[in-house]
């Protein structure tokens, strides 16, 4: 081996500030947003998946054509295979057709699929441009939208998929989230989003159980009550944010609980788990796992459970095989270990815990 040279540079990572926004009647009146209005974009680049264009474009375009500024649109399919990294090319296609400048915004309508494309899609543009979020979901509005993880998936040529294994972490500027757009949901969304939150009640003691039931019930929640229990759960995951952006503290962790077991099982279901529905049992293989290791309490581990079946949340997984999901497992970017529950609102992440209680647990959670 030869090194003839060694040279280095330190240099430091650019301070970034998102803003959020809760609030209803906001997609008409997106360009009366004072960040819009401060004229700092040469054009606009909105990705949208075909659902939510169907509900929610037109009104979001024509609020953005009150800012004359060019407007190009990518239309994605719905649903998780958008994810699928082989798609980029095509997906950012339609950007490239109109005034593209790192002077361009980049933004997002639509649920966690469309944020987490987006943001990637804005920070590989010519190598940078700003990004917008405006969630659409329930999911995206709590936790997909915020906290500025981005990334597509990997499929493998054995048909696994590998869950967010290409991506970056890059604050979007603003995101906006309209509780109004929550209403077109359908019930198996609400879940999904209703998933997440689970976590943050498991992990923080917050949502309350009662806020929590009335998010189930959401369609009969005014737009304030909506956005007050929306903020908390933002709120939690900002303030981990802040003080831990990249992951390297071990604090944003914590926002992992429920995952490691989640996206193992939702790879291997490959679309017939959603990711609140996977987080949710996680959840549980969590109480569970933190029992085996005499963290939790029986009856501790069952009133989770417990709480979550009474929220209408599967607690199990169907027709799966343990060896296909701990081989899932191994291939996690936080392998081996995990975010264990000391109790409720206390967290412990970093724990190892032996192969053999994490396969028990994995069947206990199989029907
Ligand atoms: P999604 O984006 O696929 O949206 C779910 C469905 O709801 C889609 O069919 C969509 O078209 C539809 N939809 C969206 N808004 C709607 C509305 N207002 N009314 C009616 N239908 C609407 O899924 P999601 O659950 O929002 O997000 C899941 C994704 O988020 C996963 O890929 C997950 O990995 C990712 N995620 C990312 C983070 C992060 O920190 N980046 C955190 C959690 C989850």
């Amino acid at each position: 081996m030869h090194i003839f040279s060694e040279q280095k540079i330190t240099v430091k990572q650019k301070e970034e500030h998102s803003n959020m926004l809760v609030g209803s009647d906001l997609l008409d009146n997106v360009h009366k947003i004072p960040f819009f209005e401060e004229d700092q974009f040469s054009s606009f680049l909105l990705l949208v998946d075909e659902n939510v264009y169907a509900l929610y474009g037109k009104r979001v375009l024509s609020a953005l054509k009150k800012l004359k500024r060019p407007i190009s649109v990518s239309c994605i399919p719905q649903g998780e295979k958008s994810k699928n990294f082989e798609n980029a090319g095509k997906f950012l296609k339609p950007f490239f057709r109109s005034t593209l400048t790192r002077e361009s915004c980049l933004i997002s309508l639509g649920g966690g699929v469309t944020t987490d494309i987006g943001g990637f899609f804005a920070s590989i543009l010519l190598r940078g441009i700003a990004a917008v979020h405006i969630p659409t979901t329930l999911l995206g509005q709590i936790d997909a939208g915020l906290g500025g993880k981005s990334g597509m998936d990997f499929w493998a040529s054995d048909g696994l998929m590998y869950k967010n294994m290409i991506g970056k972490i890059e604050q979007p500027y603003l995101v906006v989230s309209d509780v109004d757009t929550l209403s077109s949901l359908p019930p198996s969304e609400i879940k999904n989003g209703l998933g997440e939150m689970v976590k943050y009640w498991a992990g923080w003691g917050t949502p309350s159980i009662a806020q929590l039931a009335k998010i189930r019930d959401l369609k009969g929640q005014d737009a304030q009550t909506r956005a007050e229990i929306i903020t908390l759960c933002q709120k939690i995951k900002l303030d981990i944010v802040k003080n831990d952006p990249f992951e390297t503290k071990g604090e944003r962790q914590k926002l992992n609980l429920g995952h490691t077991i989640g996206h193992a099982l939702e790879g291997v279901a490959a679309g017939k788990l959603s990711h609140g529905e996977a987080v949710s049992i996680g959840v549980v293989a969590a109480a569970k796992l933190s029992q085996s290791i005499g963290f939790l309490t029986k009856e501790k581990a069952y009133y989770i459970e417990d709480t979550i079946t009474s929220l209408g949340l599967p607690t199990r997984a169907e027709k799966m095989q343990v060896k296909k999901v701990f081989s899932a497992l191994s291939f996690d970017k936080k392998s081996g270990t995990f975010v264990l529950i000391r109790d409720i609102g206390k967290l412990e992440t970093g724990v190892r815990v032996d192969t053999t209680l994490v396969r028990r647990v994995l069947a206990e959670i199989m029907l």
